[in-house]
């Protein structure tokens, strides 16, 4: 789409998909509907999602897209930078359209997720593992227990 957007939100639409179009034409990789929605539909959240959680929401604006197809878009998506996967223990990894410095909390009582902002802890441990003669890249912490509603 080339038109010049009225509102601004669907200005801040344009602006969010400029960097994707970019960084899939640098690599002279196809941009397709199903990427520019993907990441879409996990910005429009603003939250950690599943790959299946995402599929029901995408599916009813491209009906085609199979479980494979986003798989793979979530895949190029953190490769591209744009999307952060993590795993906190839930079974099934999360992508998160924050791609800021920050951990997460998990509740074990109503399962919901909580960013916890900044790097501090996690300084400690790359400087560890350098220390050890390991090269670290990143390091993800998460922590466990119960956010401040179920603990009440
Ligand atoms: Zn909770
Ligand atoms: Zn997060």
């Amino acid at each position: 789409m080339r038109t010049r957007a009225t509102t601004k939100r669907l200005a801040s639409e344009h602006d969010e998909d400029q960097d994707l179009i970019r960084l899939l034409r640098a690599r002279r990789q196809r941009v397709t509907s199903q990427r520019l929605v993907i990441l879409r539909e996990l910005r429009r959240r603003g939250m950690h999602a599943t790959a299946e959680e995402l599929l029901d929401t995408v599916r009813e604006s491209l009906p085609g897209t199979s479980t494979p197809t986003i798989y793979a878009t979530l895949e190029l998506l953190v490769e591209l930078g744009l999307v952060r996967k993590i795993d906190v223990g839930i079974g099934a990894s999360l992508y998160d359209p924050r791609t800021d410095p920050h951990q997460h909390m998990v509740c074990h009582r109503c399962g919901r997720i909580y960013d916890l902002d900044g790097e501090y802890a996690v300084d400690a441990l790359m400087r560890a593992a350098t220390e050890s003669g390991f090269r670290p890249d990143t390091a993800e912490l998460v922590i466990h227990g119960q956010c401040a509603e179920c603990a009440g």
